[in-house]
This record gives structure tokens, C-alpha cells and sequence, in this order.
């Protein structure tokens, strides 16, 4: 599909990169854990002007059971007290109408759809339909798999739904040699999603691309060098005992160190 016969009307730039600095840096948990974890991690976070965006999982996606799956709502109320005494704007995953919610009634800015959902067109309709009527940036990651296509569904189903408010967010893919990656990052695709989906911003989310964190800065070299317009990562205040993720979150401290070395004031200027 070219450019052309896309049916995306969107606008140029969005709330979302209109909230702070360029590029835009969203960081914070893979999960939320507790009030403490989250107000510890986002006090710190709040100390560097360059982060403009605080996330957290409150609804995780684990692939098999038993495993931690996000305290939900309770972890809501979290997210509204990191909000009220940081004043960062907050962002969340959203994986069905429940979560849409939930979320809006507890006054989150920015909501996210996961690589796990994206993949599913009829999950992706119904976060839509949730959403009519409603003024929300939503940014929108690639499916697990490379399916542009796919991709690009997710972002006409919410705009077909009056969503103009929208972003992409490059996290990998998985493919049959991620290695030395947790997921591949098939950089071809930036330029190949950017031309299907013209003028909307592209974020990348280099900690699910690296997996690990002494990766990271590569992968955020790579992006920042392809033009990304904002990052997303995984920021815990003490990652190795996170309960998700644990291997590729950074302290805020290592946070503030990644984005000085990637000069990140200079790329956009
Ligand atoms: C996440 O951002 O914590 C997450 C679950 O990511 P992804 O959807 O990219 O796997
Ligand atoms: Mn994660």
C-alpha cells in the first residue's frame, strides 16, 4: 500500500509532542508496583527537564500465566498521585474497553495501545468504539510480528473512530534471530511505516527493541539517527528487583547519564 491509498487524515504534530521538549522522552516502570515505586521513580524523574512524559504498566501483558500481571486499577490511583504531585503527564497501556475506562475516569493524558494488542484487529475496534467522542492522544505500537500493515490498521482504526491525536511507537519485532536483541529493529521500517502514515510522529521504544540495558544507548543512537521524535524507557528506581522487565530498566540516575550522552538537546535543533 502506498501513501496514497492510506485513509489517514491526521494532524501534523500532536499534543503528545507538543507536551515538552523534542525529542520527546516518556520513561517510568514496566509496571507499576507499589504508590512508593512509583512516586520514588517519578520525584526523580521530574528532576530532568528532558522526561515530559511518565508511563507504567498497570495492565501487563505476560505471555505465559502465573506471572505478574499489573495491580490495575489500584494502580490507577498511583498514577493519578504521580500526576498530581510531579505534574508529568501520564500515559498507560490499554488493551480493551475496560481499560479505556478505567484510565479515562481516572484522568490518565496519554494512552498506549501494547504490540500484543495491535496484532488484533478486533481488540484494536473495540479500544476504537471506547474511544468515540473522546480527546486523547493515543500512541499506537507495532504488532509483535513485521506486518506494517497491521500497524497501520491499528492507527486508521482509531482514527476512523476520531482519534487525530496519534503516534507511532517502534518497540521490535520478533522475528526467527532477534539476536543480540530482545526484539528485532528492522530499522528499514521506520522509513516504510513514516511514508504510510505521513506526518504522524514516531517515538521508539528502544528498551523492548534491546532487552537489556547495556544496549540500550546503541539502539537510542540508531533510532535518534533515523529521526525518531521521542523515546520511550523503561525507568525504575531499583530495577533489578522490578517485577517485570527487570534486566532492561535504568535508574532514573542512569536515565539522566543515557540522555546526556546522546546529546539529546542538539538532535533536534
Ligand atoms: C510495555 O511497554 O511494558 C509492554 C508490554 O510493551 P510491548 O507492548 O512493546 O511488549
Ligand atoms: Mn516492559
Amino acid at each position: 500500500m502506498s501513501s496514497n491509498n492510506s485513509n489517514l487524515k491526521l494532524v501534523a504534530k500532536t499534543k503528545i509532542l507538543n507536551g515538552g521538549p523534542l525529542p520527546t522522552v516518556i520513561a517510568g516502570p514496566c509496571s507499576a508496583e507499589s504508590e512508593e515505586q512509583m512516586l520514588q521513580t517519578a520525584r526523580e524523574l521530574k528532576k530532568d527537564p528532558r522526561v515530559s512524559i511518565f508511563r507504567a504498566g498497570v495492565w501487563k501483558p505476560r505471555t505465559r500465566p502465573g506471572m505478574f500481571e499489573g495491580y490495575g486499577t489500584a494502580a490507577l490511583e498511583w498514577l493519578k498521585t504521580v500526576k498530581q504531585e510531579t505534574g508529568l503527564q501520564t500515559a498507560v497501556e490499554v488493551a480493551n474497553t475496560s481499560h479505556v475506562e478505567e484510565a479515562l475516569k481516572y484522568g490518565v493524558d496519554i494512552l498506549w495501545v501494547g504490540a500484543r494488542t495491535t496484532v488484533n484487529p478486533f481488540s484494536v475496534q473495540e479500544i476504537a468504539d471506547a474511544l468515540k467522542g473522546v480527546d486523547i492522544p493515543v500512541m499506537v505500537k507495532n504488532p509483535v510480528n513485521p506486518d506494517l500493515q497491521l500497524w497501520l490498521g491499528a492507527l486508521e482504526r482509531l482514527n476512523q473512530a476520531g482519534i487525530t491525536d496519534l503516534a507511532l511507537i517502534h518497540r521490535g519485532f520478533s522475528t526467527p534471530n532477534n539476536k543480540p536483541y530482545r526484539n528485532h529493529p528492522k530499522w528499514e521500517t521506520i522509513q516504510q511505516i513514516r511514508s504510510l502514515a505521513p506526518g504522524v510522529p514516531l517515538l521508539c521504544d528502544p528498551s523492548h527493541i534491546a532487552g537489556r540495558r547495556d544496549l540500550l544507548q546503541t539502539v537510542c543512537q540508531q533510532a535518534l539517527h533515523l529521526g525518531t521524535d521521542g523515546l520511550m524507557i523503561e525507568t525504575h528506581i531499583n530495577p533489578d528487583v522490578a517485577l517485570s522487565d527487570a534486566s532492561q530498566q535504568v535508574t532514573p540516575e542512569n536515565l539522566n547519564k543515557l540522555l546526556t550522552v546522546l546529546d539529546l538537546d542538539s538532535v533536534h535543533e
